[in-house]
């Protein structure tokens, strides 16, 4: 139950004063959320300045936005329904005039009565002579305003959402907070200097200077600390009640393991053997495993999950491979099936596209026990599936798929370990928030023997050149992909771009072109990747669906168009296509118009190193904030006020203090239990707490 505490957080946006229905629509939207606490925590983006007061005189002079208090000489109606309303103001200097196109005279008269003392803000112009404001900010009585509404913060806005509107509303949301306990550790307080909750959220809206609204400024941080530390508390909860849930211990004899380390066909890297040993660790204990795989494109992920599917098997229970896509699904098997078989491991696939008898044939093998290893997609958390004893879960490109699709999955066996694995290459700082939960194995290390492809960015002025230069590499044998981009944000055209490049390409170039593309059919698509796998397609015009998996290890050229409107990991996982066998291979990066500095240097990382992580890095370092990898995508969350760039440090000593926390014996008694309770339920993770309560 959420602590009475918070209700008022929590309350809808209509329950503050000033703010109806059709407002809380408008508030919602740069909210991002319809409770008090989401207007509460929406920082502003900016300050306008009205600390400048000058005369008359010097507002003329010098022009830029003013604050002036004057007298309310006289009213001047417009003359014709196409000039101006004038309202005429003195002071000792001289007289300036407010121009209004669209008021209402009435209106006019309310707020500047004539002969009255105004103070009034906006930018000052000097127009044929005479000083004038056209459409004043602010216009208030003397006495009405204090010298800190001078000082305004600028809050994302959207059509029909004025910024006094917004303003007020903030105020409105500010004046409803209550005071809440203190959950973070006293001594990190006392050294980072952190106001309590309440005082870092109204400061935070009352930025004195442009300093107060950059990330770290004081409230900032400590804001962003409480959104951190809520999320690393209930990953690291999550965590703990994984660790103290029953599961199994699968122990084997090594027998199957030795086999199939026999058999491969390459000598594994000491970062496969060693992700390996990790497994088996924890595979062995009584306790339910997930670890995480991460490893670049190409480290060789399948190779790990081969062998604990061969430990899997020694301990006589199932393994289940779970794949974004049916085309994955399908190449896991095929690999699977030639590193476990040679083992006398059988493996099978099961999509979506088997159907009547032979999905019969292979849900029974499941059922028996006869299939050891499945790989599959979504089909294999139906309910017509059931396994023997299911007691692994690999699932590929593990966010790509939700916790509830992990837990269907899982709850096909009893207690089954988990093993993910991801190649998204995610800095090294921020692992904490996109895996804080899960047990990493990291693959830093990638089979010897690979040439990295060399890469050219090209404008696409050159495009004919690059297209001659592909139908002679065709002509020697080679395959390419030729990918393009989401031109849109929709399908359609999506697909249009596609099918005009598979046309023309068609035509230029007389060589055998497919094309395949998300709006495809599974099976349509299943059939072109193959036939392009079998040497069947010599080029293969794609959508960005090839960034899931599509394998042919002797494709050698990879010519990615609008390069500069996709995030450096995509492009890094396309690139992954290639140079996948002995042959050197490359990457044309093709870009249209011209491209801004950060745009080149961020294709120039691409050029200079083939390393995700490295990639990773120095795009993160070069675009800083913001979401430029696609993160939020993989599976990071998104802060509002924590900004992982700027706060990664924040980011680790919220890890560690989250780790203390949950292994603290009386997490969830007494008064600072009581406070982190209110922290979990305030950033509404309080899944966390409910977990705790039941493990
Ligand atoms: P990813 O980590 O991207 O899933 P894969 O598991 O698909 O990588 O492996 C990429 C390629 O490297 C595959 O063709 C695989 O056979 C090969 N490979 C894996 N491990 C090794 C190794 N130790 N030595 C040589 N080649 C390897
Ligand atoms: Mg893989």
């Amino acid at each position: 139950m959420r602590p009475q505490i918070l209700f008022p957080l929590f309350a809808d946006l209509t329950t503050i004063k000033g703010v109806g229905p059709r407002l809380a629509v408008l508030i919602e939207k740069v909210a991002r959320g319809a409770r008090v606490k989401d207007l509460a925590m929406t920082a502003p983006t900016g300050l306008v300045d009205r600390t400048r007061r000058l005369s008359i005189s010097e507002a003329g002079e010098l022009g830029g936005l003013v604050t002036l208090e004057a007298e309310v000489e006289k009213h001047i109606p417009r003359p014709t329904m196409k000039q101006p309303y004038k309202v005429r103001m003195r002071d000792e200097t001289g007289f300036l005039h407010l121009t209004f196109f669209n008021a209402k005279a009435d209106y006019l008269h309310r707020v500047l009565p004539e002969g009255t003392r105004r103070v009034v803000s906006g930018k000052a112009e000097k127009f044929a002579s005479e000083v004038q404001i056209v459409h004043p900010d602010l216009i208030a009585a003397p006495g009405e305003i204090e010298e800190a509404d001078l000082l305004q913060p600028v809050y994302p806005l959207t059509a029909g959402l004025s910024a006094g509107v917004m303003r007020k509303a903030v105020k409105g949301a500010l004046s409803a907070l209550p005071d809440l306990p203190e959950w973070i550790d006293p001594a990190l307080q006392a050294r980072e200097g952190w106001t309590g909750w309440r005082a870092s959220l109204e400061a935070m809206h009352s930025p004195q200077s442009g300093l107060e609204l950059e990330p770290t400024s004081v409230s900032r941080r400590r804001l962003a600390y409480d959104e951190v530390f809520a999320h690393q508390l209930a990953l690291k909860i999550a965590r703990a009640e994984r660790r103290a849930r029953k599961g199994r211990a699968l122990t084997g004899d090594g027998s199957f393991v030795a086999a199939v380390l026999k058999h491969a066909p390459f000598t594994p890297t000491g970062a496969q053997l060693r992700a390996f040993a990790e497994t088996k660790t924890d595979m062995e204990r009584g306790e339910r495993m997930m670890r995480l795989i991460h490893g670049d494109v190409g480290s060789g992920k399948t190779f790990v999950a081969a062998l604990a599917a061969a430990h899997a098997a020694e301990a006589g229970v199932q393994t289940a491979l779970m794949a974004p896509t049916e085309i994955v699904a399908r190449q896991h098997a095929g690999v699977l099936k030639a590193l476990l078989e040679p083992a006398g491991i059988s493996v099978i696939a099961l999509t979506g596209r088997d159907k009547g008898r032979v999905r019969a044939e292979l849900t029974d093998a499941i059922a028996s026990g006869a299939a050891s290893v499945v790989c599959g997609t979504h089909a294999l958390f139906q309910e017509s599936v059931s396994f023997h004893d299911l007691g692994l879960v690999v699932i590929d490109e593990q966010h790509r798929f939700g916790v509830s699709d992990r837990r269907k999955l899982t709850l096909k066996g009893q207690a089954p370990d988990v093993l993910a694995m991801s190649a998204t290459p995610i800095p090294r700082t921020l692992t904490l928030a996109a895996f804080g939960d899960l047990d990493v194995s990291r693959l830093d290390e990638k089979p010897p023997g690979r040439i990295p492809p060399t890469t050219r960015v090209v404008n696409a002025e050159r495009l004919s050149d690059v297209i001659e230069g592909l139908g002679r590499a065709i002509a020697k044998g080679e395959r390419a992909y030729w990918v393009c981009p989401l031109v849109e944000e929709s399908d359609v055209s999506d697909l249009a771009a596609a099918e005009a490049r598979h046309h023309m390409l068609s035509e230029m170039l007389k060589v055998r072109v497919g094309l395949v593309h998300g709006r495809m059919p599974a099976r349509e698509k299943q059939r072109v990747a193959e036939s392009f796998r079998a040497g069947e397609i010599d080029l293969l015009v794609a959508t960005t669906v090839i960034e899931v998996g599509v394998d042919a290890p002797d494709a050698t050229i990879m010519v990615i168009e609008h390069a500069e409107q996709f995030g450096l990991a995509q492009l890094h996982q396309l690139r992954g296509r290639v140079g996948r066998g002995d042959k050197p291979s490359s990457c044309l990066l093709v870009y249209h118009g011209k491209l801004g500095e950060t745009a080149r240097a961020r294709l120039d990382v691409m050029r200079r190193t083939d390393d995700g992580f490295e990639i990773a890095e120095e795009d993160w370092r070069l675009r800083g904030s913001g979401d430029p990898l696609g993160l939020r995508q993989s599976g990071l969350p998104d802060y509002r006020i924590a900004d992982l760039a700027a706060h990664s440090d924040l980011l680790e000593i919220a890890s560690e203090a989250a780790a203390y926390e949950v292994q603290k014996e009386a997490m969830f008694d007494g008064e600072r239990s009581e406070a982190l309770r209110v922290l979990l339920y305030l950033f509404e993770r309080d899944e966390g707490v409910r977990l705790m309560r039941s493990g």
